[in-house]
């Protein structure tokens, strides 16, 4: 991904998260995770950060604003990395493995959880293996190719006894938070109607990269995009859709979408009878939210990426801090693994679960041409 547009994109909207800043208008659903920076003085968890891509730089700097957590080791298939890695983060070589000896993880009292950032195809594998190793997980997003790779991946660490969370950053931001609770809590009575979109142009991307590979990435931008749709849908309502229709883009470059779709819309049906409309795409920059209720609207632009957003409601324009959402999920997580307690539903694996069941009817949806059912596998 060394010189698509897609970096210049990202990095854009990324600028100027940072430092958690505290006003009064958190909404009641932000975690406590970062609010009091400094002051946490008991035992981090321990985190390894397992494949050192684009997003486990962007995790290894949240690592280093979080308070109950920090980057204890890493799992990398690049001896450079290992080596840059390890100068960098000050990692000692008995916490640093490949992908070959990795099960050896599990004699080293010193990770307590790994976080896979691999490729898609590999999330499975890689959490099954970190859960036999008695390590509990975050895994990324989309959890995996298929919605029964999901549940054996929550069986895995069922039995091992460990926890499964999935990387769903925007679960801590502040905006998103007050989404959940506009919509939820019906505060503009009931949500009718959501348009929620996600896209990127992908000029420039070598051919050869696995986000156009369908072995590796299980497809095209609503795997990689389109799941913070979704989520969004599922999060602003509290429900689950029950059926889908859906809708492939034309292919504008044939010779890198071959493998997988180059644009997607797709329409979520819930049981209130609300419609959530969405496009995800690799053709375009899109990145925008609109939520009409009975008494009013919410809207975020930028909404889904990186941030930071901006938004409003037909009442007030928010005012929430731009936080740093890694550092925000990664605290919240570790602060309740350190206390035995149970990782919240929204995040868990179930989460992931639930969303890879959409993303298949979708798709069967678009091959088909029909309304499908969103079933359990
Ligand atoms: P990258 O391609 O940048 O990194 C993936 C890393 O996986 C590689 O650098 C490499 O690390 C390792 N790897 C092992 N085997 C392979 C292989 N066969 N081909 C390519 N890489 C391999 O991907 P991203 O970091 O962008 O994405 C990783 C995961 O994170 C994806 O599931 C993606 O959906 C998710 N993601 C989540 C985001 C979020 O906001 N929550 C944002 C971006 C991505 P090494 O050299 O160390 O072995």
């Amino acid at each position: 991904m060394k010189k698509i547009s897609r970096r210049t994109f990202v990095n854009n909207l990324s600028m100027g998260v940072g430092t958690v800043a505290v006003t009064a208008s958190l909404p009641s659903f932000l975690p406590l995770s970062g609010m009091n920076r400094g002051i946490y003085k008991g035992r981090k968890l321990n985190i390894a950060l397992c494949g050192l891509g684009r997003y486990a730089n962007i995790l290894a700097q949240g690592l280093e604003e979080t308070e109950y957590c920090r980057l204890a080791g890493i799992i990398t298939g690049t001896p450079d990395k290992a080596k840059s890695w390890k100068a960098k983060y000050n990692i000692p070589d008995k916490n640093i493995y490949n992908y070959e000896n990795f099960d050896a993880i599990a004699t080293n009292k010193d990770i307590d959880l790994v976080y896979v950032v691999l490729p898609n195809s590999m999330h499975k594998e890689f959490t099954i293996r970190a859960a036999k190793a008695g390590k509990h997980v975050i895994v990324e997003k989309p959890m995996a190719l298929t919605a029964k790779d999901c549940r054996e991946m929550i069986e895995a660490c069922t039995s091992a006894g460990v926890q499964l969370a999935v990387g769903y950053r925007l679960h801590y931001e502040p905006h998103h938070q007050e989404l959940m609770r506009l919509g939820q809590e019906k505060v503009l009575g009931q949500v009718r109607l959501i348009e929620v979109s996600l896209g990127y142009s992908l000029e420039g991307i070598d051919p050869a990269d696995w986000h156009l590979k369908k072995e590796m990435s299980g497809g095209g931008p609503l795997m990689n995009l389109g799941v913070y749709c979704i989520q969004a849908g599922r999060y602003i309502l509290g429900e689950e859709p029950t059926s889908v229709t859906a809708q492939f883009g034309p292919v504008t470059k044939t010779e890198l979408f071959s493998e997988v779709e180059e644009s997607v819309t797709w329409q979520l049906n819930f049981p209130s009878g609300t419609v959530c409309t969405s496009s995800s795409s690799y053709m375009s920059n899109l990145d925008r939210l609109y939520a009409s209720a009975d008494k009013g609207f919410f809207e975020l632009s930028p909404a889904v990426s990186y941030g930071p957003f901006r938004g409003r409601s037909s009442e007030k324009e928010f005012n929430f801090p731009v936080i740093n959402q890694q550092a925000a999920q990664m605290d919240s997580i570790s602060r309740l693994l350190l206390n035995h307690k149970p990782l919240p539903k929204h995040i868990n694996g179930e989460e992931g679960y639930k969303d890879m069941k959409v993303i298949e009817a979708i798709y069967k949806a678009a091959n088909i041409s029909k309304k499908v059912l969103v079933k359990d596998s």
